[in-house]
């Protein structure tokens, strides 16, 4: 499996390209800051992406979904209950002006809990996480999960942006959906480093203890 992360933007937002090592069949996930950079790696590497799957709908995440769908020739998938967070990215884009001008890109497909993308020879399933926004999701490919701004190494994502939560929500939803998987897993985060599913179980404040819920 190739799996290229590019970080971008002021938020050190992780785009990350996922494809099949033969087929060359892949998906793009978050596309958000230096889109035309991550278009021309896909190019580089001479893959064919077809979907762009984003975890969820933040500026920092979605702001380059517009271009890379032309770019590509590609579809967007989104989960539904992230349809109000992505009409609000143009409002967000004169908030952080940074990303410009940022159209509001066509949903293609609704994806569920449970759903799978067919990456050539690799199935990504959908793991519905709400917390830190209503329709967040998690992808799980093989022994690698794509965790967007759900779960990070060492702490959580935030609930008071546009379309959260409740801390208690985003902390249900880690420990029900996701440190259910086996500890060698592989954690891929919206920003940051990588971790595994066993050192968050262990040492992550959120999930071990240590931190109050409200
Ligand atoms: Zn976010
Ligand atoms: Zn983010």
């Amino acid at each position: 499996m190739i799996i290229k992360c590019l970080p971008g933007g002021s938020f050190l937002t992780n785009c990350y390209i996922i494809a099949d090592e033969e087929t060359k069949e892949g998906i793009l996930i978050d596309p958000g800051s230096q889109v035309e950079e991550v278009v021309e790696e896909i190019d580089r590497l001479n893959l064919d992406i077809k979907r762009i799957v984003n975890t969820h709908a933040h500026i920092d995440h979605a702001a380059g979904v517009e271009y890379a769908k032309k770019a590509l020739g590609a579809e967007f998938y989104l989960h539904p209950e992230e349809e109000p967070v992505l009409q609000a990215l143009p409002e967000s884009a004169m908030r952080f002006p940074e990303f410009g001008r940022v159209k509001v890109p066509k949903i293609d497909r609704f994806i569920e809990e449970g759903d799978e993308i067919p990456i050539g020879k690799y199935i990504a399933k959908v793991i519905h996480t709400p917390g830190h926004t209503w329709g967040s999701i998690c992808l799980l490919i093989d022994n690698h999960l794509f965790s967007g701004d759900t779960l990070f190494a060492g702490s959580v994502g935030r609930v008071d942006l546009t379309g959260g939560t409740t801390m208690r929500q985003l902390v249900h939803s880690i420990k029900t959906k996701l440190m259910v998987l086996p500890p060698s897993y592989q954690v891929y985060p919206g920003h940051g480093p990588f971790t595994t599913i066993d050192i968050e179980k262990r040492t992550n404040p959120f999930i071990a203890g240590g931190v109050l819920l409200f």
